[in-house]
């Protein structure tokens, strides 16, 4: 059995309803501020610190301007919440990671330059991710995934 770690703060999960360090990446999956049926896709490489940002179909994020967008800010914070700054910078491999304790300061801390990356292989994870939550039966609406569309997913 694996233990469960519970996570350093309490996670926004209406916000950025997927975080994981997998792949050599940070990654995961954003809901747009503005627009509840959209999420973006956005990730950090360990090492390099190429980020990227795109919506799930692989349009480039308009908030990508020469630094991170918000939503690689968002990421960042959850990944900080979640995990515990010390093990972001770890696996981000961020040389001055003293210090860092929210996803803003993650962020001045890397010197990448933006790099496209597919945004499938992240989207995908996180559309497995919500198969196999176990929601408990319910006939409420959950306010974490009403973003989400209510068409059926294509499997
Ligand atoms: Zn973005």
């Amino acid at each position: 059995m694996l233990a469960v770690v519970p996570p350093a703060r309490p996670r926004k999960l209406a916000k950025v309803p997927f975080v994981e360090l997998a792949d050599g990446r940070l990654q995961g999956v954003v809901s747009s501020g503005s627009d509840l049926d959209r999420v973006y896709v956005s990730s950090v490489t360990a090492g390099t610190h190429a980020y990227h940002c795109s919506t799930n179909n692989n349009r480039p994020c308009g908030g990508l301007r020469g630094a991170p967008c918000k939503h690689l800010v968002a990421l960042a914070d959850e990944a900080v919440a979640g995990y515990g700054a010390e093990r972001v910078v770890r696996y981000l491999r961020i040389d001055a990671g003293d210090g860092v304790t929210t996803g803003a300061d993650l962020l001045a801390r890397i010197d990448g330059r933006h790099e496209p990356a597919p945004a499938s292989v992240v989207f995908d994870r996180f559309l497995r991710h919500l198969a196999y939550l176990e929601l408990p039966g319910s006939t409420t609406p959950l306010p974490e995934l009403h973003w989400f569309p209510s068409t059926p997913l294509e499997r």
